[in-house]
């Protein structure tokens, strides 16, 4: 459970105004003290990520955050940190001491959607507080605990389990609709300075699981071994998926009738919108001497000399426009000035839940800016697009 990557767990995000008893709750529900508890306002500043098991469900993410209500020069920096990690939550939890401003109840009304509402003023003797009593009113889903007792806590955390499991059920797969009981896959895998000692990487593992859970086969092969391995079968695979570093070596040696593609289209599908992607790449053939470039990375990596940030793709967006570019790359959120930017190339996000991908698209499309992704930037600057979105084909719109 330790190992299961962040971008793998749904998210928990606690909302709400300062000391309303969100990080007590968190050390509630987890059993744990997790969360650094105060009287004094304004104790958690930055979001706190805080990876658990929430069982029977499985693993997730708490996020502790700062009041909404923070004030000042910092407070109103920390409130926006908290407006960006609220973005990524698949569920959030409102947390609220029972007295409301007509804003946090507005908020609430506009936000209804995987919203719940912990009152934690829990009186010992059951008499429900007006708020709760108002909120389900409006048909917002509330609860009342008590951080002091516990009381309340087993529901709560009961009700959360309920809508993860619903969430978890609606969930799409990495190869929905591509591969059925004895399909066949090949897969090219390149084994170079990038890949980790002694084993596969997440989106790799995940394609091979998925593919024994539909009772398919894989071969998997390095980029160099496709042609023997293809001469050495009595029947064509059904689909071939490739690293999309070597997209170029493999759709030279993979035949034409096999439906070709990428891990990191299969994971633009899985974890963002692909059209958006797709529509975000064809700015790079607009693009014009002194463009900004933006290369987002959701985490911050050490980098080596073949790196596919900071080497690879801005020399091969450099031979592709011919353009003098002015190419960023940068861990962790978008740089304050994302509007002044021509486009976006976002990285695999496999660190990241579908809902953090979206809202980072989101950010970057309300500035203006289009976005693409790594895996469709490289097979646009190689010419093989099209080709890679062939197993697509039914779920793209137009461009
Ligand atoms: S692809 Fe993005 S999310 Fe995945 S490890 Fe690299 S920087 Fe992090």
């Amino acid at each position: 459970m330790t190992n299961t990557p962040r971008g793998l767990r749904p998210h928990i995000v606690l909302l709400g105004p300062r000391n309303s008893g969100k990080s007590s709750l968190i050390n509630r529900i987890t059993g744990r003290e997790l969360a650094i508890v105060s009287d004094t306002p304004g104790t958690t500043t930055d979001p706190v990520y805080k990876g658990m098991e929430l069982l029977p469900f499985g693993p997730v993410v708490f996020v502790d955050t700062a009041g909404i209500d923070d004030e000042g020069v910092l407070g109103t920096q920390r409130v926006s940190r908290t407006r960006r990690a609220e973005r990524g939550a698949d569920i959030t939890l409102y947390v609220t001491s029972g007295t409301m401003t007509e804003a946090e109840r507005r908020y609430l009304r506009e936000h209804r959607t995987d919203l719940l509402v912990a009152v934690t003023g829990r009186d010992s003797r059951g008499a429900e507080a007006p708020v709760t009593a108002e909120l389900r009113a409006e048909g917002i889903a509330v609860l009342e605990v008590s951080n002091l007792t516990g009381a309340g806590v087993e529901e709560l955390k009961r009700e959360l389990i309920s809508v993860l499991e619903t969430k978890r059920e609606q969930e799409r797969a990495l190869l929905q609709n591509m591969i059925s009981r004895y399909s066949f896959v090949l897969m090219i895998v390149p084994i170079d300075l990038e890949a980790p000692k002694g084993r596969l990487i997440l989106p790799q593992v995940q394609t091979i699981r998925e593919i024994l859970d539909a009772d398919a086969a894989t071969l998997v092969v390095k980029e160099r071994e496709v042609d023997w391995a293809l001469s050495q079968l009595k029947r064509l695979p059904d689909l071939a998926i490739t690293d999309s570093q070597v997209v170029q070596k493999a759709a030279g040696s993979v035949p034409p009738e096999i439906p070709l593609t990428t891990f990191s289209v299969l994971f633009s599908r899985l974890k963002g919108d692909l059209a958006r992607f797709v529509e975000g790449s064809a700015m790079i053939d607009r693009l014009e001497h002194g463009d900004r470039v933006l290369l987002a990375e959701s985490c911050t990596h050490h980098a080596h000399s073949d790196d596919i940030g900071r080497v690879k793709i801005p020399r091969w967006l450099r031979q592709y426009t011919g353009k003098e570019l002015d190419i960023t790359v940068q861990g962790g959120g978008y740089p304050d000035d994302i509007g002044e930017y021509a486009l976006v190339i976002h990285c695999g996000a496999c660190m990241l839940t579908r809902k953090m991908m979206l809202s980072r698209l989101d950010e970057a499309v309300a500035a203006g800016v289009p976005v693409t992704n790594y895996g469709i930037a490289i097979s646009h600057l190689h010419g093989l697009l099209d080709r890679v979105l062939v197993p697509f084909e039914g779920e793209l719109r137009p461009v």
